[in-house]
């Protein structure tokens, strides 16, 4: 009898949570199970805005497959996914292999969202991905080299624009105020001459925190020098920096782009009714109308029903989907009943740089070094899933 084919397009949370239970729980028998992915390595999504302004080497952040999957029981294929075509059920990928499946997770996660303001791709570093995040540290690095090199900057400042005071934009400020007095001293920049500004267009900082945390944080980085505009659309970005919709112009030397996300474009090119690249999946996971197709992590929208608003897309629902998908699909080969997703969140803490951090945890609110010893642990506990103690050892985070 011929075996299913499992076929898992992305190595991020959702898919290797989905690739290792998988692992563990199918028998070697059961089915054929196949993970794409662009890169040959995963990376730490969450961990991204250390590298980024260079806090944290990009290789700290990666690990090979191989290390971390069986490869007799996971055939890794690292190719670009192009698209699904869901009548044929193939996935078609830029290499020009076609993956037949009788049943796919589509674990892609996302791309920056740009709200439609020109520029953004052309003029901001919006890739938060390794390979993105080298090129915007070595870029950041490079203003501070060619300061006192070049004689049109004489007595002007360096600005840093950062877009967006959600998770990402506070976590990546947070960072690059501890590495701009290091980037001065090896530099010889007077650290007068550094600017550092982040841009909102909600009416809030960090919408959806606590507000008390979200002062804290505030006043925290606006202490380290960064000056907030808040209630404020950027109206484009440009050669010079940005335009904003009053009017203003703000020179930069880098503008870092963090407005949220959309789910990654290969949903909407392969035809699944999404918004924002996001597909509204069933309980069980799966998209609406699909038997066989399971979507996951940011490619996902599921509701919150006590806010009836769409969770915000997380690596703690992403991972946490990744072990429920891989018991529906088990059950599906192997007969029994489908299990419905219900996240559960234990918490939310974002780092600020250095020893600091806020965050909830359970209804309780930390700050400081309580904080950052949380989300240090938390990002501990994912290596030890994926790896267990050897790979916390290899790559783990001092939580002191
Ligand atoms: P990802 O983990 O992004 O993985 C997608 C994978 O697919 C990648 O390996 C990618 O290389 C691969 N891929 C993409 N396109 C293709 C293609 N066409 N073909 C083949 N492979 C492809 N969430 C939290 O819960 N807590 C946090 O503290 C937190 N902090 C964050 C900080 C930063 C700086 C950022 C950027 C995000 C943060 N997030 C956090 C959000 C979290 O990272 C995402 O929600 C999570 O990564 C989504 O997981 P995923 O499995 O959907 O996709």
């Amino acid at each position: 009898e011929r075996k299913p084919n499992v076929v898992i397009l992305g190595a991020g949370y959702g898919g290797m949570v989905t690739a290792l239970n998988l692992q563990k729980e199918l028998g070697a028998n059961m089915a054929n199970v196949t993970l794409v992915n662009k890169h040959d390595y995963h990376y730490q999504t969450t961990w991204l805005h250390e590298p980024a302004a260079g806090t944290l080497e990009p290789e700290k952040t990666r690990m090979k497959i191989s290390e971390i999957l069986d490869s007799n029981k996971i055939t890794l294929v690292q190719d670009t996914v192009e698209q699904v075509h869901r009548e044929a059920k193939k996935v078609e990928t830029t290499s020009g292999q076609e993956l037949p499946y009788d049943y796919l997770v589509v674990a892609l996660g996302s791309e920056s969202e740009t709200f439609g303001v020109p520029g953004v791709y052309e003029h901001a570093y919006h890739k938060w991905t390794v390979d993105g995040v080298r090129e915007t540290k070595e870029h950041i690095e490079y203003q501070f080299a060619k300061y006192n090199n070049d004689e049109t900057m004489q007595g002007k400042d360096l600005n840093f624009v950062v877009a967006g005071a959600g998770f990402t934009g506070i976590e990546f400020i947070g960072e690059l105020t501890e590495r701009v007095p290091e980037l001065c001293e090896t530099y010889d920049v007077p650290r007068e001459r550094v600017k550092m500004f982040v841009i909102e267009a909600a009416p809030s900082a960090l919408p959806g925190f606590d507000p008390e945390l979200v002062e804290y944080a505030m006043n925290l980085l606006e202490n380290r020098g960064v000056e907030f505009k808040i209630n404020m659309p950027i109206s484009e970005v440009n050669e010079s920096g940005v335009i904003l919709k009053d009017g203003t112009e703000i020179d930069a030397c880098t503008v870092v782009w963090a407005t949220g996300v959309r789910g990654n474009p290969v949903i909407e090119k392969s035809g699944f009714d999404a918004m924002r690249g996001r597909v509204k999946v069933e309980e069980d996971l799966r998209a609406p109308e699909h038997e066989d197709v399971f979507i996951l992590g940011d490619c996902s929208l599921i509701i919150n029903e006590e806010t009836e608003r769409p969770y915000p897309p997380t690596a703690q629902i992403a991972m946490q989907q990744g072990v429920t998908c891989a018991k529906n699909i088990k059950a599906l080969i192997q007969g029994g009943e489908l299990e419905s997703f219900q996240p559960e969140i234990k918490g939310t803490v974002a780092s600020l740089g250095g020893k600091e951090a806020i965050g909830v945890v359970g209804n309780k609110k930390l700050y400081g070094n309580s904080a950052n010893f949380m989300k240090k642990m938390i990002d501990n506990r994912y290596l030890w899933i994926l790896g267990g103690a050897r790979l916390v050892l290899r790559k783990g985070k001092s939580p002191f």
